[in-house]
C-alpha cells in the first residue's frame, strides 16, 4: 500500500499579510519544518506539495533536498481546489493506496502522529487527527446572541493530517466537484458519502499558523523541541 502525502501550501496568507510557506520560524522557512516531518516518517512514500503558480520555482528550490518530494504542482482558488489538483496528480498503484492530506501551515506536526494516523487509516479508510476541546463551544447568532451551548464532552477540534484510502477520497472530491459543494475540511466530503470517519488523538501543539500571534507560539514550541 503506497502512502502519498498531499501538502496544500497555496494559500495567500491574507490574515498574516505574508506568504505563509516562506515565513521564517527561528530563521528557517515554515514549509521546511512541515516537509521535514514527512520526509523522516517511515510510513510515507511520496510527498506532493501544492503551491501558488508564482511560487512554484521558489518552493522547488527550497525543497530540493527532500527526496520524497516528487512533485510541486499548482494550486487553485480555494484549499479544496488545491487539494483536488493534488489528488489528480497522485501516481496510484492500487485503489487501496493511502492518501494523507496535511496543511502546509501546520509545521508542528510530528512524525509519530503521522505514523499513527496512517496505521489507523489502513483499517478505518477515513481518519482525522484532532484534540478534545478545552473550551466550551457556543453557536452565536448574527446579532451576537448565544443560540446554543454544545456538550463539551462531544466536541473535538479537528486538525490535519486527514488520511483516506485513495478510492474514498477520490470519490468524495469528484462528487463535491460535480455538485459544487464546498467544505472547510476534507473529511466533511467523505462524511457526505455516508462513510464513517475515525478521529485519533493529535496534539495541542499542532496549530495552524494563521495570525501573527501563532508565530511566537510556534517558535516557543520549536525551541522547546531543541530546534
Ligand atoms: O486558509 P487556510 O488557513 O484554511 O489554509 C490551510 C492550508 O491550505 C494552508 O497550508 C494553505 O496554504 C492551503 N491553501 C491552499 N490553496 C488555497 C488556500 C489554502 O493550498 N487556495
Amino acid at each position: 500500500m503506497k502512502v502519498t502525502a498531499i501538502i496544500p501550501a497555496a494559500g495567500s496568507g491574507k490574515r498574516l499579510n505574508a506568504k505563509k510557506q516562506f515565513l521564517k520560524l527561528l530563521g528557517k522557512p515554515l514549509i521546511s519544518y512541515t516537509i521535514s516531518e514527512f520526509e523522516s516518517c517511515q510510513s510515507v512514500d511520496d510527498i506532493i506539495v501544492i503551491s501558488a503558480k508564482d511560487d512554484i520555482e521558489q518552493t522547488k528550490e527550497l525543497l530540493k533536498g527532500f527526496k520524497k518530494v516528487k512533485k510541486i504542482i499548482e494550486g487553485g482558488a480555494e484549499r479544496q481546489d488545491s487539494v483536488y489538483n493534488g489528488i489528480n496528480s497522485v501516481e496510484v498503484e492500487s485503489e487501496e493506496d493511502i492518501i494523507l492530506i496535511h496543511d502546509g501551515a501546520r509545521p508542528l506536526i510530528t512524525r509519530d502522529i503521522i505514523s499513527k494516523a496512517i496505521s489507523e487509516a489502513k483499517v478505518a479508510k477515513a481518519v482525522v487527527v484532532g484534540v478534545p476541546s478545552k473550551d466550551t463551544i457556543k453557536t452565536v447568532s448574527k446579532d451576537g446572541i448565544v443560540a446554543e451551548t454544545l456538550d463539551r464532552k462531544a466536541i473535538w477540534l479537528v486538525q490535519t493530517p486527514q488520511v483516506f484510502s485513495f478510492s474514498v477520497i477520490k470519490e468524495a472530491y469528484e462528487r463535491a466537484k460535480r455538485i459544487g459543494y464546498k467544505a472547510t475540511d476534507d473529511s466533511k466530503l467523505v462524511e457526505r458519502l455516508g462513510i464513517s470517519v475515525k478521529i485519533v488523538m493529535g496534539s495541542y501543539e499542532n496549530i495552524k499558523i494563521t495570525t501573527s500571534e501563532d508565530i511566537a507560539i510556534a517558535e516557543a514550541i520549536l525551541k522547546g523541541r531543541g530546534a
